[in-house]
């Protein structure tokens, strides 16, 4: 399949789950979650119109960013270490992984420095696995808060990884998890937090239907990647 046979098929299912969840078809957008996707590969894709690409590590952003930045907005969905940011906040429009107060205050920092707004999320880990990044759902609200104080920062939603379960209906609790999250912080806090980051190849559906704003999909729009199984949708 080309990449425009592909784009045109998320743009299908995306509103095929907007439909059926009673969205407005275009309130979801696509993300091409692109880690270990060559920039050659990268480009048909921008220029079949994906617009939105999100990258996990700050070193192959390096190299794609500045060869794919017209027309493309870029944002962060790795973890995000300290001695990155300052690149990281060059290279990103939005970083999606914010879990703690002093990562926040550091890419408030560099964004001050580099005379720029960068927009945030926060990354939550709904399922309270230890492996994961994010905070627990009850952390959300301070750091929120911390988040909206700092210069240069425009904390714009919440972003989450649950776990991987075979059966994408079981994410779907998850899911529902970080919406609810993001309803109580904004009545409590009087904050607004437009975007749900969260749904990916297996479980986009399930996100659509929770409140998805930002679907991050990267093996059913570039193939599987070195070390996974075939994960197409
Ligand atoms: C790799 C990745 C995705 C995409 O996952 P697929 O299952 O390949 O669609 C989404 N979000 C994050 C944070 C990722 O690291």
């Amino acid at each position: 399949m080309t990449a425009w046979e592909r784009l045109e098929e998320w743009r299908e299912r995306l509103e095929e789950a907007c439909a059926s969840a009673g969205r407005e078809p275009g309130s979801v957008r696509l993300m091409g979650a692109c880690k270990k996707v060559p920039p050659e590969r990268l480009r048909e894709f921008v220029e079949a119109g994906l617009t939105l690409l999100g990258e996990n590590r700050v070193q192959e952003a390096r190299v794609k960013v500045p060869v794919l930045s017209g027309g493309v907005e870029w944002h962060f969905i790795g973890g995000l270490q300290r001695n990155k940011v300052k690149e990281a906040v060059r290279l990103f429009d939005c970083i999606h992984s914010i879990d703690g107060v002093e990562l926040g205050e550091e890419v408030s920092k560099r964004a001050v420095e580099a005379g720029r707004v960068v927009r945030v999320m926060v990354e939550v880990n709904v399922a309270g696995e230890a492996s994961k990044h994010g905070v627990p759902p009850d952390v959300v609200e301070p750091l929120a808060l911390a988040l909206n104080g700092m210069p240069s920062l425009e904390v714009v939603g919440l972003m989450s990884v649950p776990p991987a379960v075979e059966d994408p209906e079981k994410a779907r609790p998850y899911f529902a998890r970080l919406r609810e999250c993001k309803k109580v912080v904004e009545s409590n806090t009087g904050l607004v937090l437009p975007e749900l980051s969260m749904g990916m190849t297996h479980d986009f559906r399930q996100a659509v239907a929770e409140g998805a704003t930002i679907v991050r999909i990267g093996t059913g729009l570039f193939g599987a990647r070195e070390g996974h199984g075939a994960a197409d949708a």
